[in-house]
């Protein structure tokens, strides 16, 4: 199974499929369908049913059930784009194998070392085969080691018909990383009971807890007025953004939290006198909790307004995604089986709240309640990020026997 991870997995690395946020199309970028269009005939080849892509890059096939068992369908998701945080351009995969354990040179020119120091799980790896990249661009092991896995192991199953299965759905989706995964999702099209996104870290991840969240534009409005001349005249728009900022407990920010701690996130601030933008997120696992931070930040905001009056500042609420822990309890079972597939493999299953996202947070929401499993990366995003062969062939087996552990149940 290993040679067919590597295979797979630098083949969709070296095709650049980064998202970006600014396209208004789905997918993003046409890079994306390059990858799209490799798995199309992919799934076909490995004889895969129902292989449909949809104009909008979300690629859907069945592997048919080989039992008349009841047994719910169940579902496998990966995203096939990249984050925007690092370059993706010319992914040049490197493969260490029976890694010494000891700091790893990504780049000799430039100097590039993978240390221990810096990257403390590093030597866990010894005497297994990583890949890497050459310190110029980031890996996408987010989340192409997810595609790799489901891909080899449907293969696997169809290869071993011995193994019973019920219906089992895969689907490979844009935009992950941009936060539009499942924007145009058709989940009566996929149609499954269950679904799993193989897009967590390290081996042993599992998580049905995300956060709640939320992001506010603020806008000011000054009044740019010449400076010799400016005595009571001038309102500079800069200014009231950092009094609004003033106003966030300092200790509410991503760099003091942790666990389950929710805070304000300052993304960024554009101005100058004129007009000053000011971007917050808001993340909490507490749905209360999360409703009082944005009901504070309201409060802020119409502080604001009494002071330098309503039409100089204007507030943009929305809700991301919600906590899916909500809507993954009622089912537990499916936790329950996919932890039990990790044991069963002699993974020690790592259930933790996920402090961001996932594709299933919005899905569980839209009615597929999706947990999400390990892909095996590490340091995702950039240039640092290496996966390993070994977390990859786990990832892949823990795949199939979820679908085992169902057809027995
Ligand atoms: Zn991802």
């Amino acid at each position: 199974m290993k040679e067919e991870l590597i295979k797979r997995f630098t083949t969709y690395a070296k095709i650049d499929t980064q998202s970006n946020e600014d396209s208004k199309t789905t997918p993003s970028t046409s890079g994306q369908f390059d990858l799209l269009h490799v798995l199309v005939e992919e799934l076909k080849e490995i004889g895969m049913e129902d292989v449909a892509l949809d104009e909008n890059g979300y690629l859907m096939a069945t592997l048919p059930a080989n039992t008349d068992k009841e047994i719910p369908t169940i579902g496998f998701l990966a995203h096939v784009d990249t984050a925007t945080d690092f370059t993706g351009k010319n992914v040049n995969p490197q493969i260490v194998e029976n890694f010494d354990g000891n700091d790893l040179t990504l780049n000799e020119k430039l100097n590039i070392v993978l240390s221990a120091k810096e990257f403390p799980e590093l030597p866990s790896y010894k005497g297994q085969t990583l890949i890497t990249t050459d310190g110029t661009t980031l890996l996408g092991a987010d989340d192409k080691a997810g595609i790799t896995e489901i891909m080899t192991a449907m293969n696997y199953l169809i290869q071993h018909p011995e193994i019973e299965h019920g219906r089992i759905r895969v689907a490979f989706t844009p935009d992950e990383e941009i936060g539009r995964g499942p924007h145009k999702f058709d989940v009566e099209r996929f149609d499954a009971t269950y679904a799993y996104t193989m897009d967590g870290g390290p081996l042993g991840e599992l998580q049905y807890e995300s956060f709640n969240a939320a992001a506010a534009k603020v806008t000011f409005k000054g009044s740019s007025v010449h400076p010799g001349t400016a005595k009571n005249k001038m309102i500079n728009a800069s200014k009231l953004a950092t009094e609004f900022i003033g106003k966030f407990p300092e200790q509410e920010a991503p760099e003091h939290t942790e666990g389950h701690e929710g805070f304000y996130h300052l993304i960024s601030i554009h101005g100058e006198v004129e007009k000053t933008q000011v971007y917050y997120i808001i993340r909490d696992h507490d749905r209360e909790s999360f409703e009082a931070r944005k009901a504070t930040l309201e409060k802020y905001v119409n502080e604001m307004k009494e002071k330098y009056g309503v039409e100089n500042v204007e507030l943009e609420l929305t809700d991301q995604y919600y906590n899916m822990r909500e809507k993954i309890e009622p089912v537990m079972e499916i936790v329950d089986i996919a932890s039990e597939a990790m044991k069963n493999l002699d993974i020690k299953p790592i259930i933790e709240p996920i402090r961001g996202g996932t594709d299933g947070s919005q899905l569980s929401f839209m009615g597929l309640p999706t947990p999400n499993i390990f892909a095996g990366g590490e340091n995702f995003h950039g240039k640092f990020e290496y996966v390993s062969v070994e977390s990859m062939e786990k990832a892949a087996k823990v795949i199939i026997e979820i679908c085992r552990l169902f057809a027995k149940k």
